[in-house]
Formats: structure tokens, sequence, C-alpha cells
């Protein structure tokens, strides 16, 4: 969609759809470039969510099925179920949070 924006280089209205600023010359079109990786950066970040949370859930699993039962020693399945969680966890938030920083 074609809206005016001010040139970053001189303030001169100007297209964003133009492919430099008719005034100074300061390149406009690689700003709507910018635009279009911050929108496939959120893509990506959704992804990442949707990932993360599904290695948590598996997480989850592992750790409740790798679970010692009558005090036994934990199961391999339990240490790797707590990175899992731990980790997709982590990740999880941390996809959260560069969401809201850039859609905040
Ligand atoms: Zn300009």
């Amino acid at each position: 969609m074609a809206e005016l924006i001010n040139c970053p280089a001189c303030g001169n209205q100007v297209s964003n759809q133009a492919p430099s600023c008719p005034n100074c010359g300061n390149p406009i079109a690689t700003e709507t470039t910018g635009v279009q990786s911050i929108q496939a950066t959120g893509k990506s970040l959704k992804l990442q969510q949707l990932l993360s949370s599904v290695t948590t859930i598996i997480g989850l699993f592992m750790v409740f099925g790798g679970m010692p039962s009558d005090g036994g020693e934990p199961s391999g399945g339990f240490a790797v179920g707590v990175i899992l969680l731990l980790g997709g966890f982590v990740w999880f938030a941390y996809a959260r949070f560069m969401t809201w920083w850039r859609h905040g």
C-alpha cells in the first residue's frame, strides 16, 4: 500500500513505494524491504513459539514418563525431559518476548 512518508535523510514527503527520494536521492524502497523483513521475522517468531511449546510438551511427557516411581533412580528420559522442558520454556519465553518487543 502506497503512503507518504518523510524521507529519513531530508524530511521531504515521498511515497514509500518510490525507489529513492526525488529531492535528495536517498533510497526509500529499502525502508519498505525493512518492514517486510520484520514481518518475516514475526512469522518465524510465531513458528518458534509453536516449536518451543511442542518441545516443552514433549519434555513434560518425558519428565512424567521417566519419573522415578518407588524412590528408584530416574530413567535417562527423565533428565532429557527436564532439559527439553526447561529449554523449551526459556525458548518460548524468548519468542514471546521478541514478539511483544516487535509488535507491542
Ligand atoms: Zn530526501
